[in-house]
């Protein structure tokens, strides 16, 4: 693998990144956030009472020795520390609280995001592409919005353990060596001064650095990282799929997964690419990062034992000095670590934030759907084309076509002719490449999006139920009309099977939710869904092959009551089975993404050798034949 040279953001896009970031997560949940920020403060203020009272005490042990001061000293410190110990518990308590289902929380925004978003956004492949980039990388290395949560937190730790560890290291500077310590006197000098903070400075600025350069490596290759991770994903956990269990036995497909696990020059292997980087320039940096880190720390004690051994200060401030700066070590590290981080996240919350802002493009519209009692719905194509996103090729072409309420519409075609395509621009599942459609005689984009869907029931071909009750099943909702339910069930040709069911309406479909739930076969998933559809209420019903997985019985069944299950409302039913459209008054015959043909069954065989007349032929053939046999 070819590794391109990167480079991180500029630290001014990297500040707006990370701001845009907070707010939006602030705005999500601002109490995680509060409790999150003022543990942090308290963390890192809190030590340095102990620090101070502590140091108070040892000066009056190496001074004066005086009980009553002693007494008073050391209660003060517990009572102090008690009640320090007593409010971080409280914090943590609370931050605990606040932050409980973090990760789950956190997930939440996209799920939203995803619920809401445009079906054609969803249905693009570039959007699936966006969001495992981000789910990839969030699990390959930790990237992403999830880990502002945590960098925020240590951030303002950080600066608050700078805050408390200069007002209490201030006066190491200011108190004076007397003037009999003689040449200690230098420490004195200004100039002197301004070296050691400097050489402390540049420490403490190096240390982290070398060790964000080390980390660097890690971000900068993030997108091979992620395609490897997903490739050692998919093989060591290929044993754990229960549907893929059977092929990998027919087909030994183990064997190829163990040439991928065993490979060792692979991006994770003992002789791949961060193998190779961690032994050389990783490696390096963090061993850097590590011994400039101890030096910090040893200049630090350098220049205070020496004031104090040229008697600037008794062996308390000694004490409070030390323990002082071994925090603001910390506090310098990890803010620079921070610092760092962030600027290495940046890239990767800007990825999400650009798909948390993917705009609606569909939701447009405000003219209200709803017609006047008996107003009759009218639907126009005019000229309409269609290509999916990123396709070259059309799959709907010039598409005109009228029909009205009421009306019983079939639309036939071999596979791949366009009629699922034809019913999700009917529903505004995608809106027309070209040309428009009216529903009377208004362009669809001006009416409210929400309430437009809300006109269609539609069984797809693909349709998904879910693992909750029966009921909430066809109503689509966690409280319904049972009634209701139990008749479109009937009306579908469920009743049979609800007959049997002990819990009747309240059992659950599939297990996932309930031991006591009940597997369905696709046949009886497809009457739930036509249930559901039916539940609706909606004007137009529309069924994209409704029995392509019932028996024949049940087939011929949902034909033959066709008109008493669908009733007064507009139905159009898709099937490439000619047969099942014949007691459809107006059939569509769509080809290649044309609608070549339209008329009733006899009026359309009569018309001798066109494509329904080739289909319905081949097709009556094939079960003449079978008849036969
Ligand atoms: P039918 O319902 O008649 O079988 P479809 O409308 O499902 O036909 O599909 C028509 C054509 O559009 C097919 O060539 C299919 O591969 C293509 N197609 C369907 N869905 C998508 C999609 N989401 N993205 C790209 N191409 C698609």
């Amino acid at each position: 693998m070819k590794h391109k040279e990167k480079k991180l953001l500029p630290w001014r896009e990297v500040y707006a990144i990370n701001r845009e970031a907070l707010c939006l997560l602030y705005r999500e949940y601002p109490r995680m956030f509060q409790s999150r920020f003022l543990f942090a403060v308290w963390e890192a203020l809190s030590p340095y009472v102990g620090i101070y009272l502590s140091a108070l005490i040892i000066d009056e042990l190496a001074t004066d020795r005086d009980p009553a001061a002693l007494i008073k000293l050391v209660l003060v410190t517990l009572l102090t520390e008690a009640l320090i110990a007593l409010i971080s518990s409280y914090f943590v308590t609370w931050r605990d609280s606040e932050t409980a289902g973090f990760y789950y929380k956190y997930q939440q925004i996209f799920t939203k995001k995803l619920l809401d978003m445009d079906f054609a956004s969803i249905d693009d492949s570039k959007t699936h592409e966006r969001l495992s980039a981000i789910i990839e990388y969030q699990n390959s290395g930790g990237w992403g919005l999830f880990r502002l949560f945590i960098s925020t937190q240590l951030l303002l730790q950080a600066v608050m353990t700078l805050v408390g560890g200069i007002a209490l290291t201030v006066t190491l500077f200011t108190r004076k060596v007397p003037p009999e310590a003689g040449r200690l006197t230098v420490l004195n000098h200004p100039l002197f001064l301004a070296a050691i903070i400097l050489v402390m400075v540049a420490v403490t600025y190096l240390a982290p650095a070398l060790s964000n350069k080390a980390w660097s490596y890690f971000s900068l290759n993030a997108e091979e990282h992620r395609v490897s991770n997903r490739l050692f994903g998919f093989f060591s956990w290929l044993g754990y799929k229960q549907e893929l269990a059977a092929d990998v036995r027919i087909y030994r497909q183990d064997i190829i997964c163990e040439k991928y696990n065993k490979d060792k020059t692979g991006m994770f292997g003992s002789k791949g690419f961060y193998a190779k980087l961690s032994r050389g320039p990783i490696g390096l940096f963090a061993a850097a990062s590590s011994a400039v880190s101890v030096a910090f720390t040893g200049v630090a004690y350098i220049f205070v034992c020496l004031k104090a051994w040229a008697g600037a200060f008794g062996v308390g401030a000694v004490t409070q000095y030390i323990a002082a700066i071994t925090k603001m070590s910390w506090g310098v590290s990890t803010l620079i670590e921070e610092l760092g981080d962030m600027r290495n996240n940046a890239s990767f919350m800007k990825m999400s934030l650009e798909f948390l802002a993917m705009p609606h493009t569909m939701r447009q519209g405000e003219r209200p759907v709803e017609m006047p009692k008996g107003c009759a719905y009218e639907v126009e194509f005019k000229n309409v084309s269609f290509r999916y996103s990123g396709s070259e090729e059309y799959v709907l072409k010039n598409m005109n076509l009228k029909f009205r309420s009421g009306e019983r519409i079939a639309v036939v075609g071999q596979n791949g002719s366009g009629k699922t395509t034809f019913i999700k621009l009917l529903c505004r599942l995608y809106d027309p490449t070209e040309g428009e459609i009216l529903l009377n005689g208004i362009n669809i984009r001006e009416y409210d999006y929400l309430e437009y869907l809300g006109i269609f029931s539609v069984v797809f071909q693909d349709f998904r139920l879910f693992a909750f009750t029966l009921g909430q099943n066809v109503a689509a909702g966690a409280r319904y009309d049972r009634n209701r339910a139990e008749a479109c069930l009937r009306r579908a040709g469920f009743g049979e099977r609800l007959n049997a069911l002990d819990l009747g309406l309240d059992t659950y479909l599939y297990k996932e939710l309930s031991e006591e739930g009940v597997d369905i076969s696709g046949g009886e998933a497809q009457k739930i869904a036509l249930a559901r559809a039916l539940y609706k209420d909606a004007p137009f019903v529309i069924l994209d092959e409704p029995t392509a997985a019932l028996d024949p019985i049940a087939e011929a069944e949902v034909y033959n009551h066709f008109n008493e299950i669908v009733g007064d409302k507009t139905a159009i039913y898709i099937s490439h089975r000619l047969s099942s459209c014949r007691f459809c008054n107006d059939i569509l015959v769509f080809h290649e993404g044309r609608l070549i043909q339209r008329g009733s069954h006899e009026q359309l065989l009569a018309d001798g050798g066109n494509k329904y007349a080739q289909l319905w032929n081949a097709q009556a053939q094939y079960y003449k034949r079978r008849t036969r046999e």
